[in-house]
């Protein structure tokens, strides 16, 4: 259940981050804060679009920029700075 609202508000962020990329943001809060209230275990794919600083929807090269290092993808918000890093595969 809390996690079919959590996938919707994906959905309603990537249709949104155009048009109103701050509202993304809200929707990113509230899938954040459902996560935690019902302890559901964010997917991967999930949690690598959202930034952990400021809850930004991250969109490759819209909101974040992507940049391959040795052995890792690295990921930096481009609203707040915030890094991510995930090993390369
Ligand atoms: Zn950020």
């Amino acid at each position: 259940m809390a996690y079919q609202r959590i996938l919707r508000l994906f959905e309603l962020a990537e249709s949104h981050r155009h048009i109103h990329p701050e509202r993304s943001r809200e929707y990113m809060r509230l899938a954040q804060r459902i996560a935690m209230r019902y302890r559901v275990k964010m997917p991967r794919e999930l949690k690598m679009r959202v930034c952990k600083g400021c809850s930004t929807y991250l969109v490759p090269s819209v909101t974040m920029r992507v940049r391959i290092r040795d052995g890792y993808v690295l990921y930096t918000c481009l609203l707040c700075g915030r890094e991510k890093r995930y090993p390369y595969r």
